[in-house]
């Protein structure tokens, strides 16, 4: 993914600000919107001080990997910063785990160095293709965030260029509203330059996993809300076609870490190093005709009844990142691309909330693969954060039908109406009036941007489209 994009730069005086842009048609993760941007591809901090001071874009916001779905990292018509170039590893201390580096290194990066030095991020989601600054921005969540919170538990300090090109150091103690205002606050109040993190000691690249299928909602939750705690990692697998009695069925597929005692004696020499898989890939996007609904149905229904063991030893890789092992999966879904739509109800209104969703989805006949489902736990500080304790449902959409925002609006109002909120790094349908209702923080985040960007140069696409700058 890195380098993909060819760059032109002057080398005039004085060389930097004469950086130039390159149009690119960009989009995130989800391959919908596609929109035309100025891109730079700074090397440097001080060629991002001078970008934000003299690019001629009326505003920029920042790209890591290009993971969110939707369009968070694109900015149509005005610029878009690639961070690629600013992915050094500055320092380690195998002692406190704690790594200081550059915000464009990745987490697959810092697994392939540190796991075999016994440490791996301690929340991760569920791609580990996405940069630090990306984790920061929408303070990422993982499959256990029911016990440890998001990223923002582990994340120690970073710097943030803002608008007014300033550096800032931002911790829990330096510079704080800025510290809570930019984890989650996608990019909105500056560039990240550099992020402390601390990692987590592991004993093996294996988690014991345990598999188990639900026949509907009511025990789905029951498993998820009430044994989640006795694991540190958990997920649910759910047939969001499924309907009437087996409405909310699902596979739970949790894990705990592996002791090198507990893997076959033949690993137990390396118990960091894991068999490479062969590499698989979808070459083209498929035909729309592909995402009917009956092959959704199927689909569903065998991954849901394809035999498993109940307890097995699963190497991270499988575990965490399932979707990773095929590359350009997001072809699947077709030229248009897919909506994501990942919504966050609490505890009380989680089993009414959910089942009257998951009904609308399977009555409607936006087909969809497997959604995803988690119980979260308190929140963090972050002003935009996505998070809060209750149940957390991630569903997929192809986009092949304009109806499809219908839609989407219906199902906002739902989550409105039981309580809950959407994930704006995954969105790209949310209004204005909804994005109030849900994250009802936004006024403190307002005031804090204003503080570090007045002239607000830092926006983006989404920005704008749910009302939050100009
Ligand atoms: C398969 C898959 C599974 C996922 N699972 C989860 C999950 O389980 N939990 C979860 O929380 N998320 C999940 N995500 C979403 C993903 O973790 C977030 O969207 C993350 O922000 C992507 O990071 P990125 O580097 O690709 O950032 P981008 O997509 O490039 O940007 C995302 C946001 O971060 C901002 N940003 C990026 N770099 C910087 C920087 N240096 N400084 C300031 N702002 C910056 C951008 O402006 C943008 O607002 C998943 C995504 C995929 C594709």
């Amino acid at each position: 993914m890195r380098g993909d994009y060819a760059f032109e730069r002057f080398h005039g005086e004085p060389p930097l600000s004469v950086i130039r842009s390159r149009s690119l048609d960009l989009s995130g993760w989800g391959r919908f919107p596609v929109e035309k941007c100025d891109a730079y591809r700074p090397e440097s901090v001080e060629e991002i001080r001078e970008l934000i001071r003299v690019a001629p874009s009326e505003s920029l916001i920042s790209r890591g990997m290009g993971r969110s779905y939707g369009d968070a990292s694109l900015n149509s018509g005005r610029g878009v910063i690639l961070h690629e170039r600013l992915n050094r590893i500055l320092s380690f201390d195998p002692e406190t785990g704690l790594l200081h580096c550059e915000a464009s290194v990745t987490l697959a990066e810092i697994i392939d160095v540190f796991l075999p030095q016994g440490f791996f991020p301690a929340v991760t989601p569920g791609s580990k293709n996405i940069s630090l600054g990306g984790a920061i921005a929408a303070d990422v969540h993982g499959k256990n965030h029911h016990r440890d919170g998001t990223i923002s538990g582990q994340v120690l300090g970073f710097h943030v260029l803002t608008g007014e090109g300033e550096l800032v150091s931002c911790s829990r103690s330096e510079n704080s509203r800025l510290f809570w205002a930019t984890l989650g606050g996608m990019g909105l109040t500056g560039a990240v330059v550099d992020v402390r993190l601390k990692l987590r000691r592991v004993d093996s690249s294996y988690l014991k996993t345990q598999t188990i299928r639900t026949t509907d909602l009511q025990e789905t939750l029951d498993e998820i809300i009430l044994r989640d705690r006795d694991y540190d990692y958990s997920v649910a697998w759910i047939d969001c076609l499924a309907r009437k009695k087996s409405l909310g069925r699902a596979l739970l597929l949790r894990a705990n870490p592996a002791s090198p005692s507990e893997l076959p004696s033949f690993e137990r020499e390396s118990p960091y190093s894991i068999r490479r898989k062969l590499p698989l890939t979808v070459p083209f996007s498929m035909p729309s005709f592909f995402l009917n609904s009956g092959n959704m149905k199927a689909f569903n229904s065998c991954f849901y009844w394809w035999p498993r063991r109940t307890e097995a030893l699963r190497d991270f890789e499988s575990y965490f990142y399932p979707l990773d092992a095929i590359s350009n999966w997001n072809r699947v879904y077709g030229q248009k691309g897919v909506l994501q739509y990942q919504l966050v109800l609490p505890l009380e209104s989680s089993s009414q909330g959910l089942r009257e969703i998951l009904e609308r989805v399977a009555e409607s006949g936006w087909a969809s693969f497997l959604g995803v489902l988690k119980s979260t736990g308190p929140e963090s500080g972050g002003l935009l954060s996505f998070p809060f304790e209750g149940t957390s449902l991630a569903l997929d959409f192809p986009n092949r039908h304009d109806s499809i925002f219908a839609f989407l609006r219906e199902l906002d109002r739902l989550v409105i109406h039981y309580g809950g909120r959407t994930y704006l790094a995954k969105d790209s349908s949310l209004t204005p009036s909804a994005f109030r209702t849900m994250y009802p923080a936004y006024e403190d985040f307002l005031e804090v941007k204003a503080e570090v960007d007045p002239n607000g140069r830092f926006s983006s696409s989404l920005s704008r489209r749910i009302g939050l700058t100009e």
